[in-house]
C-alpha cells in the first residue's frame, strides 16, 4: 500500500468548495482528515491543531460544528485553504479557487492565499483564467493555449512585454476604460474544438502566422532577452520588434 506521505507534499484546492468539501461532515471532521492521516494527530493534540489552521485562514474556533452548508462561499473556501495546509505541503494546485466567488470575496481569499504563501514558503501552481488575479499572485506565469505551453517567464516580463503571438492577443484584449483604446492585434475569431494534430498550437487563429511552417512544425523553444521563453517560428527579437 501507498505511504500517505507519498501525497503529503502536494495538495489540491479546487474550484468549487460547494463539490470539494463533503456536505455532511462538519469542518472539524473536514480538517481532522489529513490530520490523522499524514500526522497520526488525536485528541486534543487534533483538536489544538484544528484551531490553529482555522486560525491562519481567519476562522473562529466556534466553526468547527458547523457544517458546509452554514458557511458562506468565501468561508467554505477557506476551509478548503485550511484543509490543503493541514497536510503542510510543499506545493498546492490551487485550480481556478476564486473563480466560483463574488469579487469582493475573491480579493479576501488572494490576500489570504498571498499571506500564507509569505508566511509559510508554499509554493502554489495558480490555474486561473482571470489575467487580474494571475497578475496579482504569480511570480512567474505560464501561458498555454489549446493545453500547450506558449510562452514562460517572470510575471512582471510576460505583462510587461509579452512575446508570443498568442500572450499579446490574449493581453490586448482586456478591457481598457477608455472606449477608443482597442486591442492592437487581433487573432481569427473562431471555433477549434482540438488542438490541431501538427505544428503550432495557434496557427488557426495567430494573426502573425508566417507560413506553412507554422501548420507542419512544432516551434522551438527560444529565451529572449527579458527571459521570457517561448515556443514560435518567428526568431523572438523580431517579435519585440514587430510590437513596438
Ligand atoms: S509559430 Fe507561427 S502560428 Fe505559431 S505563434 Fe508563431 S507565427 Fe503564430
Amino acid at each position: 500500500m501507498r505511504n500517505p506521505n507519498d501525497l503529503r507534499a502536494i495538495q489540491l484546492i479546487f474550484q468549487n468548495p460547494d463539490e470539494s468539501l463533503n456536505p455532511n461532515h462538519t469542518v472539524e471532521q473536514i480538517l481532522s482528515q489529513p490530520l490523522k492521516l499524514y500526522f497520526n494527530l488525536s485528541g486534543e493534540e487534533l483538536k489544538k491543531n484544528i484551531i490553529d489552521l482555522l486560525k491562519k485562514v481567519r476562522l473562529g474556533e466556534f466553526y468547527m460544528s458547523r457544517y458546509p452548508r452554514q458557511l458562506s462561499g468565501g468561508e467554505k473556501q477557506r476551509v478548503a485553504v485550511a484543509r490543503a495546509f493541514a497536510a503542510k505541503p510543499d506545493i498546492i494546485l490551487c485550480d481556478e479557487v476564486t473563480s466560483a466567488l463574488d469579487v469582493s470575496v475573491q480579493a479576501a481569499v488572494l490576500n489570504l492565499l498571498q499571506q500564507l504563501k509569505e508566511d509559510l514558503g508554499t509554493t502554489y501552481v495558480f490555474v486561473s483564467h482571470d489575467l487580474a488575479v494571475v497578475r496579482a499572485i504569480s511570480d512567474r506565469v505560464a501561458v498555454l493555449y489549446q493545453g500547450r505551453l506558449c510562452e514562460i517567464g517572470p510575471s512582471q516580463n510576460v505583462y510587461k512585454f509579452p512575446s508570443h503571438p498568442y500572450t499579446e492577443v490574449l493581453l490586448g484584449a482586456v478591457l481598457e476604460p477608455d472606449p477608443d483604446i482597442k486591442p492592437k492585434l487581433v487573432a481569427e475569431d473562431i471555433v477549434e474544438e482540438k488542438p490541431p494534430e501538427k505544428g503550432c498550437s495557434f496557427q488557426g487563429r495567430c494573426p502573425r502566422k508566417i507560413g506553412d511552417i507554422c501548420n507542419s512544425e512544432v516551434p522551438p523553444w527560444q529565451i529572449g532577452e527579458n527571459g521570457n521563453a517561448i515556443r514560435c517560428h518567428i526568431n523572438i527579437e523580431e517579435l519585440a520588434s514587430l510590437q513596438q
